[in-house]
């Protein structure tokens, strides 16, 4: 007879197998048992039907794994704890010291902070090339360039690049592409049409929380796949079981989700824009805002786009009139990241984020539009425009 301290861990109980219910069941281990060391010699961790440990995989993260890769039209999927570590995972895996990679001049922020202070270390050298311009994209390829980040709509500034002419730049010079698919979610245009990585920070849609940061990196082939994989084993980027459990939940409603905040940002922008105070939108599926006709292109043109949108304010408010305008407002909330049911709102400082092409005039605000009724949100910009 064993003592209860040691039942309590080695209790025969075995969950049936057979149980079914809407929510899978949530598997975690950093241990994984094996039955006997035949079998712990002999399981490959490249290969799903074997678990060895919990960084390898685990039941819950495996099913995460397939979702998003179905999500994005893609083959497999490695999942990492972060977006930014989406995009680090994919740099490491593929680059090398004494390679290049080029990234558009208006991708997400901290992918450039991540060339400049990491990846310049290892000796891996980066430009920044105008998204909107393929040229410039064509003249920058050269011998070392191993890797080219796509991004489309441009971050904050939301610039919607031409995707195809730029895919076709890459592919005509046989360079490696990766899509950073955020803002499309795997909705609003198929990633794959245009890239052979696609990443995702599913601390946005796919997560829908605003409380879970992950990220995912999805591709078509097996070899690519394994040099992915490799490096996020080498590396050590596991995620938690509880927050690939998040994800799962919140996945099935991603659509419904992603057209709402679609709508309602469709319509406080349209409000907005034609307000005196503003002098721009930056909405690629209004028409007149930059790369609006490449938008359609892309996603249709009844297509989607995510529940995000930038305006420029008329030059004559000042930064400090600006941020009082961010600071009155009270169901927009001060804050990064978006996706979540909370509406949110960053002014930005532009001419400090840009080297290509030059900005005009007047301070950035940026709106992630969230899940709250749309009359309410605007009745809350309503009431800050009113004390500039
Ligand atoms: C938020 C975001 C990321 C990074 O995601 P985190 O999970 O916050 O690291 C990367 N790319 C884009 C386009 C994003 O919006």
């Amino acid at each position: 007879m064993s003592k209860p301290v040691t039942d309590l861990i080695h209790h025969p109980y075995q969950p049936p197998a057979g149980f079914v219910a809407p929510q899978p069941g949530v598997y975690k281990a950093s241990t994984v048992i094996f039955p006997n060391v035949a079998a712990m010699r002999a399981r490959d961790w490249k290969n799903k039907n074997g678990y060895t440990y919990g960084l390898h995989g685990t039941p819950t993260t495996f099913l995460l794994e397939e979702r998003l890769a179905a999500l994005e039209g893609g083959k497999q999927c490695v999942l990492v704890p972060s977006g930014l570590a989406a995009i680090a995972n994919v740099n490491l895996a593929l680059l090398h010291a004494g390679d290049e990679v080029l990234l558009p001049d208006n991708v997400y922020g901290p992918s450039k902070a991540l060339a400049e202070g990491e990846l310049k270390n290892w000796g891996i050298t980066f430009q920044l090339y105008d998204a909107m311009d393929p040229a410039d994209l064509q003249r920058r390829i050269g011998p070392r360039t191993r890797l080219v980040w796509l991004e489309a709509p441009g971050s904050v500034s939301m610039e919607f690049p031409p995707l195809r002419q730029l895919s076709d730049v890459c592919r005509q010079r046989g360079v490696l592409t990766a899509l950073d698919n955020t803002w499309g979610a795997g909705l609003a245009f198929p990633g794959f049409d245009y890239a052979d990585i696609v990443a995702h920070a599913l601390t946005k849609y796919p997560s829908g929380g605003g409380d879970v940061l992950m990220g995912s990196v999805v591709t078509r082939d097996q070899a690519l796949h394994e040099r992915v994989k490799l490096a996020h084993m080498r590396l050590g980027f596991g995620v938690g079981a509880n927050d690939a459990e998040a994800i799962l939940r919140a996945l099935p409603s991603i659509e419904v989700r992603y057209r709402a905040h679609d709508r309602s940002a469709r319509e406080l922008a349209g409000w907005l824009r034609g307000r005196q105070e503003i002098a721009h939108l930056l909405h690629p599926a209004f028409e007149g805002a930059p790369g609006h006709g490449n938008w359609r292109e892309v996603c249709g043109n009844d297509g989607l786009a995510a529940g995000l949108f930038s305006v420029v304010f008329d030059e004559k408010y000042t930064s400090a009139q600006v941020d009082a305008f961010c600071d009155r407002l009270r169901l927009f909330k001060l804050g990064y990241s978006w996706g979540g049911p909370m509406s949110l709102v960053v002014p930005y400082d532009m001419p400090a984020m840009r080297k290509a092409g030059s900005w005009s005039k007047g301070i950035l605000v940026r709106f992630s539009i969230g899940l709250e009724a749309a009359e309410d949100l605007k009745a809350d910009l309503e009431q800050a425009l009113a004390a500039l």
